[in-house]
C-alpha cells in the first residue's frame, strides 16, 4: 500500500520505520526538506514530497504534525485528495479533531497510539515504538467501513493493540491515565526545585533514584505537547486536576492529623488498585 505521512517527527517517523519495514511504501511531507532528508536516511520515508500535491498518490494519510496543527494540515491537503483517500490522525486528543475533520473529508477516521518517548523530532523515532502498545480508533456512525478496515489493517501490522471507542470518552480516559500524571509529574519536580537550602536540593539531586525516574519521567517531556493537552482537553483535564487536589488534600490531612491508619487504608486501596491499569510490558 502506498501510504503517506504527515510530519514527520517521533511519532510520523516510528510509524514510517514500522510501515516500511511491513512492506509498505512510504510518502512523506514535513515541514522542514531537511527532516524528509533525514527520514530518508533514517529508513522511514521512500518517497519525499515537497508539495501537498505530491502526496495525492497515497491511499491512506497519516497527519503526525503537533496537536494543533493536525486541522490546519488537514485542510491545506484536503484540496490536493483524490476522493478516495482515508486520511487518519494521531492527536492526543480527539473530540475537536473528530468533530472539526469529519464533516471536512468524509474519509476520515480520528487515532491516538498509546505509545511515546519524552524526546522529539525526527531524531528520536525508532521501530517498534508501537508494538504491545494500544492503538484507539474513533470512528462514528458516518465513518465508512471500509476506510475504518484499512487504517485496523495498518494498525494491526504495527503490532499494536486496537481499541475503538466515542471521542469524548477517549478525551475523558485518557485525561486520567496520561495528560493528569503529565501535570502531576511536572508539579512533582516544580515542588522539589521550591527546597530552600541549595544544598539540600544538590543533595536531593544526588540521591533520586529509580522511584524518582518513575515518577518524574513524563513531567520531563516535551513542553509544547504537555501545553497542547491542556489547551485541547481542558474540561476533562481539570475535573481530573480537581479530584486529584481532592486525594492530595486528605492525604495532607491524614499526615496533619497523624491518622496514620487512614493512610495506610489509602495506600492499601492504590497498591491494589495500581494493577488494573498496567498491562504486561511489550516484549
Ligand atoms: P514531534 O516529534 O515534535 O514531531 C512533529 C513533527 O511535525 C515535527 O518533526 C515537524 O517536522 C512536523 N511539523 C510541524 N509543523 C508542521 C507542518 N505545518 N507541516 C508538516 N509538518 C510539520 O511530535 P510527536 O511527538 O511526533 O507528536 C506528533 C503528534 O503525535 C501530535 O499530534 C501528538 O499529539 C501525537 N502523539 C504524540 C505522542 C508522544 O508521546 N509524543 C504520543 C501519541 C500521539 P519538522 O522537523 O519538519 O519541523
Amino acid at each position: 500500500m502506498k501510504v503517506g505521512i504527515v510530519g514527520l517527527g517521533l511519532i510520523g517517523g516510528s510509524l514510517g520505520m514500522d510501515l516500511r519495514a511491513c512492506g509498505h511504501e512510504v510518502w512523506g511531507y514535513s515541514q522542514r526538506a531537511s527532516t524528509v532528508g533525514k527520514a530518508i536516511v533514517k529508513g522511514a520515508v521512500d518517497v519525499a514530497c515537497p508539495n501537498w500535491a505530491d502526496l495525492a498518490p497515497a491511499e491512506v494519510i497519516f497527519l503526525c504534525t503537533p496537536i494543533g496543527l493536525l486541522v490546519p494540515t488537514a485542510q491545506q491537503l484536503i484540496p490536493h485528495l483524490n476522493a478516495g483517500t482515508v486520511l487518519t490522525d494521531v492527536g492526543s486528543v480527539k473530540a475537536s479533531i473528530v468533530e472539526t475533520l469529519e464533516p471536512l473529508w468524509p474519509n476520515f477516521v480520528g487515532g491516538h497510539p498509546m505509545a511515546g518517548t519524552a524526546k522529539s523530532g525526527i531524531e528520536a523515532a525508532f521501530m517498534g515504538l508501537f508494538k504491545g502498545n494500544p492503538y484507539v480508533l474513533t470512528p462514528s456512525d458516518r465513518t465508512p467501513p471500509s476506510a475504518l478496515a484499512q487504517v485496523e489493517t495498518l494498525v494491526t501490522e504495527l503490532g499494536a493493540d486496537l481499541f475503538h471507542c466515542a471521542p469524548a470518552d477517549h478525551d475523558r480516559a485518557v485525561a486520567w491515565i496520561s495528560h493528569l500524571p503529565v501535570m502531576t509529574s511536572a508539579s512533582l519536580i516544580a515542588a522539589c526545585l521550591g527546597e530552600a537550602d541549595p544544598q539540600v536540593r544538590a543533595l536531593a539531586q544526588r540521591l533520586a533514584s529509580s522511584g524518582f525516574r518513575d515518577t518524574s519521567r513524563v513531567g520531563g517531556g516535551n513542553p509544547e505537547l504537555g501545553v497542547m493537552m491542556a489547551q485541547f482537553n481542558r474540561s476533562a483535564l481539570l475535573s481530573a486536576l480537581q479530584a486529584y487536589r481532592g486525594v492530595l488534600d486528605g492525604v495532607i490531612d491524614h499526615v496533619e492529623q497523624g491518622d496514620w491508619a487512614g493512610l495506610e487504608s489509602l495506600l492499601r486501596q492504590t497498591q491494589q488498585a495500581r494493577s488494573d491499569y498496567l498491562r504486561e510490558p511489550p516484549v
